[in-house]
């Protein structure tokens, strides 16, 4: 076991990849706050989870876009099992729109779960990591759109672009605390964010054209990779972004 006793808060964690991450957290020991967003029947998937566990384990509601909420997760997290080791900032939202179409409120939802809900998240579980002592783990799924264009994604974009530049910043400002920062970048992943590509033959056919290893990637794939970071191995890992992508931001189209 990697991870044994290891207090880990999962936003976004009732689906995909963030549900992937606490299943494999919990198999590796670790004591995971399965964060949910309160919307329709997501309590009772965060409940049967976070039960299904070997560890002792508890679902945590919250919008990570609202300060309130995460400052509540962290704080029921820590009356729970008496410490935070390591957030994953997972939770996150596409709306896609044309740049020239794309609207105030729509700009403001994505920043707002994906850059905003980071930078809260961040920063209410370093307050508690280094209040408690011993360090920490911060760990974010970015995205190949950290770095690389997505049309019609802007906001998206922005918002990863802004989460590698973030993680970047605190890499530094929080090494004194011994609180490593990392992104994980996943490519084309079989999740339910990706749903409509999958469903559609040719968009499936035509996204495959972009990945050298030629199929999607997998929600555990992601959390292996996670893992390693929160791990004692990766120690003196801090700053980085690992791409978990099949090769896809090696692809150079040219004609
Ligand atoms: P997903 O839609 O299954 O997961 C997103 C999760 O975030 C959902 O459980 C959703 O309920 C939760 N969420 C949304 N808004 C929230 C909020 N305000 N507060 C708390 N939770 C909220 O899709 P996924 O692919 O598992 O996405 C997980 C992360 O991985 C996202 O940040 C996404 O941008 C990133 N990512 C995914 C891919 C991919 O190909 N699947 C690629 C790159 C990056």
């Amino acid at each position: 076991m990697r991870l044994k006793d290891k207090v880990t808060l999962v936003t976004g964690a009732t689906s995909g990849i963030g549900k992937a991450i606490a299943t494999r957290f919990a198999a590796e020991g670790a004591h995971v706050a399965v964060n949910y967003l309160p919307v329709k029947q997501n309590a009772e998937v965060a409940e049967a989870l976070a039960k299904s566990f070997a560890t002792d384990s508890i679902a945590v509601a919250g919008d990570v876009s609202k300060r309130a909420d995460v400052e509540r997760m962290v704080r029921e997290t820590v009356e729970r099992f008496g410490r935070l080791d390591i957030a994953i900032n997972n939770a996150g939202i596409e709306i896609k729109k044309p740049f020239l179409e794309a609207t105030d409120d729509e700009w403001h939802k994505v920043i707002g779960v994906n850059l905003y809900g980071s930078f809260v998240v961040s920063q209410a579980a370093a307050r508690q990591m280094v209040a408690q002592g011993g360090g920490g783990k911060l760990i974010y799924i970015s995205s190949v759109h950290e770095d690389i264009p997505f049309p019609d994604n802007t906001a998206y974009c922005a918002s990863k672009g802004g989460v590698r530049m973030m993680m970047r910043n605190l890499a530094i400002e929080l090494a004194p605390h011994r609180i490593n920062c990392n992104n994980i970048a996943p490519g084309a992943i079989a999740t339910p964010i990706n749903q409509a590509v999958l469903d559609d033959a040719e968009a499936k056919r035509n996204a495959l054209t972009e990945i050298p290893w030629g199929r999607f990637g997998l929600p555990e794939e992601v959390a292996s990779v996670a893992v390693f970071l929160a791990g004692d191995e990766a120690e003196y890992v801090t700053g980085s972004t690992y791409y978990v992508d099949g090769g896809l931001t090696q692809q150079v189209t040219l004609y």
